[in-house]
């Protein structure tokens, strides 16, 4: 039997003093403090694993994933992240366990001021629900609900690795060491758009985080601005290397359909084209404009030629089996 009980292993890994929020671990609830006049912003994510993480993932790698997924919910909204809460099934209180996790959700939260403000934990197969609360000028919000016919379409960073890294584990792909861990590095430890997300607001029309595939998101954009379409460049979609080196159809797949980017999605008018350019770099994050909303429903997807690509993939959804 483990020796550290429940508020042993809360206390050890969980309890820090808060400065910016009144109230952190400890009592019944916790007390934020939004800054006067601003709107809360609230989202959860639950990762649960053999479904959004292998059991052989460090916990370190484990703790940043959680907190960045939620982290990227606020990001996609504009939102300044002010706290989280955690959420926490655990099999076995194991130290050395707890000690990775809590110092991977630790420095991740540090790095964009934020405080583990309260939770629940209990024995269970392992999984993780951490809600983030940000803050955002009313009626500053990024929606997915902005678009307009005309908007170019952008999209931060990379997309592809993180599913390419999964192909690996699957065995259904090969890449060198120095390729594997790079994708994989991509997988685990995303990097949450934050600083992106503050700079588009006033700029961007809409936004989403991309976590269940481009082409799926780009679809939930379009319906929530009223059922417009999309044309997209498929071999303008900014890649690694090692989404490169795939043959096209693989490369298209690991793009359009891959999950697991953590990118930001947005559209924007035309006129605001040097604008977005800016956010790009006072946010320091490289953007590349990957076609436009048209007024037709429906994703045209061309190739460099401007010949259709075929997009045989179903979006991802935890109930349907593709
Ligand atoms: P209650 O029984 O009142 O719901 P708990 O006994 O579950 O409270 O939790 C005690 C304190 O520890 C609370 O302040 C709670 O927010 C905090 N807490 C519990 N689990 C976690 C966790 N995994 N991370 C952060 N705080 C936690
Ligand atoms: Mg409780």
């Amino acid at each position: 039997m483990s020796a550290l009980g429940e508020f042993d292993l809360i206390r050890a890994y969980f309890d820090r003093p808060v400065r910016r929020n009144a109230l952190g671990v400890g009592d019944d609830c916790a007390l934020l403090t939004p800054s006067p006049g601003m709107q809360l912003a609230v989202s959860s994510d639950m990762l649960v694993e053999g479904r959004h993480f292998l059991s052989t993932v460090a916990p370190a790698h484990l703790g940043h994933k959680a907190l960045a997924v939620n982290l990227s919910d606020l990001a996609a909204c504009g939102a300044r992240p002010l706290g989280y809460t955690l959420a926490l099934a655990l099999p076995r209180a194991e130290p050395g366990f707890l000690a990775g996790l809590a110092q991977g959700l630790h420095a991740l939260a540090d790095a964009h001021e934020i405080e583990l403000v309260g939770g629940d934990t209990t024995a269970g197969p392992l999984n993780l629900c951490i809600t983030v609360f940000g803050e955002v000028p009313p009626g500053q919000a990024l929606l997915r609900s902005g678009a307009r016919a005309g908007d170019e379409l952008w999209v931060s960073g990379q997309l592809g690795d993180a599913r390419l890294a999964l192909e690996v584990f699957r065995g259904h792909l090969d890449l060198p060491g120095e390729g594997f861990a790079a994708v994989r590095r991509a997988m685990e430890l995303p990097t949450p758009r934050v600083a992106l997300g503050l700079a588009l607001r006033g700029i961007a029309s809409a936004a989403i985080d991309l976590s269940d595939g481009l082409l799926g998101d780009l679809a939930h954009v379009l319906k929530r601005s009223g059922g417009l379409g999309a044309t997209l460049h498929a071999d303008a979609l900014p890649r690694s290397a090692w989404v490169d080196a795939q043959a096209p159809s693989m490369r298209h797949e690991l793009q359009l359909s891959g999950g697991d980017d953590y990118e930001l999605l947005f559209t924007a008018p035309p006129a605001r084209h040097a604008a977005v350019r800016d956010a790009g770099v006072r946010s320091a994050t490289p953007l590349t404009c990957i076609g436009r909303i048209d007024a037709e429903a429906g994703v045209r997807v061309l190739d460099h030629r401007g010949q259709p690509v075929a997009t045989p993939w179903a979006s991802f959804d935890h109930f349907r089996v593709p």
